[in-house]
């Protein structure tokens, strides 16, 4: 599996953008940067967006995307997927022809730019060759991470924005049975001393982090971290170096990881 970095980080500024994974070219997992990062021919390439929650900074890519291809091919869908409550929020909020036009419905309704598909968590569903289950997480809207399985059994996982949770880790073992998941995407978001903001507003800390790893049975072969707030980057850095968790890495903007 290649998931190159288009964003991860948990605010906007120069050098940092919000999250946004491309994997293996064809599905995006949120959609935080997306238009400004790759260039027309590598959006073609996207067919599905899964998204997991309704917060600006995951879905900021959906309406340009959805414009971009709507000007250059308009025969072209990209199918949004997320659970009902999410899609509900994105299109009552942001696809509303107030905000922006409802690209679920133009060019026409049998060919639209965006369709929809609803997914529900705990329940397996297909995506090209890949085995995708979404689980409920902690966060301060309806939020789901998924566990994205491709056909060589390779397994990768990816919490969005959750505090402090239980249902993912213990579908992340489900879905990995004996062996551990290859590689995790897990969100950290505000340095130890913003404990009571990070379970406030449903984020971790890199002391959070640790306790919600040791909730999973097999740890991750390997563990990337995501959404840190640009103004905390080198506290947070520092408190993640000091956990010295083997193959921990700190997602980077432009970059392409294998697993
Ligand atoms: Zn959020
Ligand atoms: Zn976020």
């Amino acid at each position: 599996m290649k998931i190159k970095v288009l964003g991860c980080s948990g605010a906007e500024l120069p050098g940092f953008g919000l999250p946004s994974f491309l994997l293996d070219d064809s599905i995006l997992i949120d959609a935080g940067t997306t238009t400004a990062a790759i260039g027309e021919g590598a959006q073609k390439k996207i067919g599905h967006i899964i998204i997991t929650h309704s917060h600006f900074d995951h879905i900021r890519g959906i309406p340009t995307l959805a414009d971009n291809m709507f000007l250059r091919d308009p025969g072209h869908s990209i199918t949004l997927v997320g659970t009902k409550a999410v899609l509900q929020v994105i299109r009552k909020n942001l696809l509303n022809n107030i905000v922006w036009p409802d690209f679920t419905r133009k060019p026409n309704l049998k060919k639209p730019a965006l369709k929809l598909k609803v997914i529900k968590t705990g329940k397996p569903f297909r995506i090209l060759d890949y085995r995708i289950t979404a689980e409920r997480t902690d966060h301060t809207v309806p939020a789901a991470g998924y566990i994205i399985e491709n056909s060589k059994g390779k397994k990768l996982l990816y919490t969005g924005d959750t505090g402090p949770t239980d249902r993912i880790w213990k579908r992340a073992d489900m879905r990995s049975g004996k062996t551990a998941i290859d590689g995790a995407i897990i969100e950290v978001t505000f340095p130890n001393r913003m404990k009571a903001a990070a379970e406030r507003t449903g984020h971790l800390t890199p002391a959070l982090l640790l306790s919600e790893l040791k909730k999973l049975r097999n740890f991750p072969k390997k563990l990337y971290i995501t959404h840190i707030k640009p103004q905390y980057i080198t506290t947070v850095t520092k408190e993640l170096q000091k956990l010295k968790i083997k193959n921990l890495k700190i997602l980077e903007k432009d970059r392409t990881y294998v697993i």
